[in-house]
């Protein structure tokens, strides 16, 4: 395995061109359980909705032209025939100079073609007058106005929210055919991590990566699986790889991809099939060591051990591959213009992403701030971020009150 550093363009390309698999396959889901998965086929309606003349209002069902001419000092007069309520075929029918009272919601009874409101009528015994003329299928919503009987509703590709499921109810469905979950096992390294939930001894810290990264997947459509912290070790790793390899579609892990004697993710990954590890390490601050494998057709990302170098390369490199492989459609990512407030520098030849805050200034401008990131080591740093802006890598700095692009992280979703 030959070490060198691909470009940021570069390593896109080939993730790209490597690592474009496809969806996994589509399964049958309960609709009710259906919510944020995405739609495996077209959805062609069996029906019209709604399937019959309905009134939009609560009022009289007349024949239009019985009410033509008929004003507030001129009422149109007409015999009450009885009431159509909703959920019943009616059965009455309605003749000239005829009404019957309907509530909304209520099939419209036949030789009727419009709907009085109440509003404009006042009923005696059983004459009705009416103080309005409507037209021909006023308050009426017509059969299949909604929806047409072979119309596709819905498109293959379509994430399912709220009112997606409410669509596929009205056509009488309960379950729905959607593509699978990939599951994403996560991983983190190093001798120093330990579990949120045990004890902390001293020298070590809380593994942070795992839940980050863990809620990431979750975001962009995968289903993620903890493996625990994996020590510094090439025969553990190796297990927990393979295990990780046997029980997921994708694999990230994060830490152990530097230069240290102790970083032994990227030869063990290398290590497990073909065709083995295609970018290791990208002319990128932060997260310079990043991994990319592919063993078998498992994606294997291997980000780096700063809990803001793992996020943010997660976001930029994994995160898409993730997306298609839930079936989701390209990314869309969400960018904002603002003004640098200060001076912003890049690293020598490296594509820099400064992870910035946004503010008003007092002329109530957009402008941005850089978030301290140290050695790209705090997580605080993600949570003030509102996203990040990009330095090219032939340009030194941006100056104070040039106008950024700033892509944002938070919402990105
Ligand atoms: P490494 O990439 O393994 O050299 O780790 C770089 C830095 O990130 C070190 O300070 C590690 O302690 C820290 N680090 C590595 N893994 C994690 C993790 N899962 N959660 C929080 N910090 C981590
Ligand atoms: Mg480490």
């Amino acid at each position: 395995m030959f070490r060198r550093l691909m470009t940021f363009e570069e390593a896109k390309q080939v993730i790209n061109e490597q690592l474009n698999l496809g969806v996994l396959g589509e399964e049958e889901t309960p609709l009710l359980e259906a919510y944020n998965r995405v739609l495996g086929e077209n959805v062609v309606s069996a029906l019209d909705i709604p399937p019959f003349n309905r009134s939009t209002v609560d009022g009289y069902a007349v024949k239009a032209e019985d009410t033509f001419g008929a004003e507030e000092n001129q009422p149109a007069k007409l015999a009450t025939l009885g009431m159509v309520s909703v959920g019943e075929q009616p059965k009455i029918r309605v003749g000239k100079g005829e009404t019957a009272e309907i509530v909304t919601g209520a099939p419209i009874p036949e030789g009727a073609d419009a709907v009085v409101m109440v509003e404009d009528t006042d009923k005696t015994g059983f004459e009705l007058r009416v103080f309005r003329a409507v037209t021909r299928d006023e308050n009426v919503m017509k059969r299949g106005a909604d929806i047409k009987k072979g119309e596709t509703v819905l498109k293959a590709g379509q994430v399912l929210g709220a009112s997606e499921i409410g669509v596929l109810a009205a056509l009488g469905l309960t379950k729905v055919q959607v593509f699978k979950v990939p599951v994403v096992a996560v991983l983190s390294t190093g001798a120093e991590v330990t579990e949120p939930g045990k004890e902390l001894p001293d020298g070590k810290i809380y593994d942070i990566n795992a839940y980050s990264l863990s809620t990431a997947v979750r975001e962009s459509g995968g289903k993620p699986v903890y493996l625990g912290v994996v020590p510094d070790d090439k025969a553990e790793l190796r297990k927990a790889l393979k295990h990780a390899l046997a029980s997921a579609d994708m694999v990230l892990t994060s830490g152990g991809v530097s230069v240290g004697p102790k970083d032994f993710t990227p030869q063990i990954v290398n290590s497990l099939g073909e065709p083995g590890v295609f970018i290791s390490g990208i002319a990128v601050k932060p997260g310079k060591p990043t991994t990319v494998a592919l063993i078998g057709k498992k994606p294997v990302f291997s980000l780096p051990g700063h809990p803001t170098s793992a996020l943010l390369q997660f976001h930029l490199l994994a995160r898409p591959i993730l997306q298609l492989m839930s079936g989701r459609s390209a990314t869309e990512v969400k960018t904002v213009k603002a003004l640098a407030v200060a001076r912003m520098f890049s690293a020598k030849g490296r594509r820099t992403f400064v992870m910035v805050k946004l503010k008003r200034d007092k002329s109530n401008r957009r402008v941005v701030e850089s978030v301290e990131t140290g050695a790209s080591g705090a997580i605080s740093t993600l949570a003030k971020a509102d996203g990040f802006v990009e330095i090219p890598e032939n340009h030194q700095f941006i100056d104070a009150g040039e106008e950024v692009v700033v892509t944002l992280l938070k919402g990105a979703l």
